[in-house]
């Protein structure tokens, strides 16, 4: 187990709103087809699909480095 606090599941392209403004239009989020959550199967083992993660030592956040801040498990 790691001590990396999770920030759950939530979409980082919208920010769990499930929705992006696309100059002018508000439209479903591409990332997430609208829901706010990514898919968990296919969501970074080490934020879990947040696409950032806590340092504890720091208290900061930052982008994951295992999935760019994509929050997607890279594929190999
Ligand atoms: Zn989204
Ligand atoms: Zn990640």
């Amino acid at each position: 187990m790691t001590n990396i606090k999770l920030k759950g599941n939530r979409c980082p392209t919208c920010n769990g709103r499930g929705t992006i403004i696309k100059n002018p239009f508000e439209v479903d989020c591409p990332k997430c087809n609208g829901t706010g959550l990514v898919n968990i199967a296919n969501a970074c083992k080490k934020c879990g699909g947040s696409g950032s993660i806590i340092l504890p030592e720091l208290a900061m956040e930052t982008d994951c480095p295992r999935c760019n801040g994509t929050g997607l498990e890279p594929l190999k």
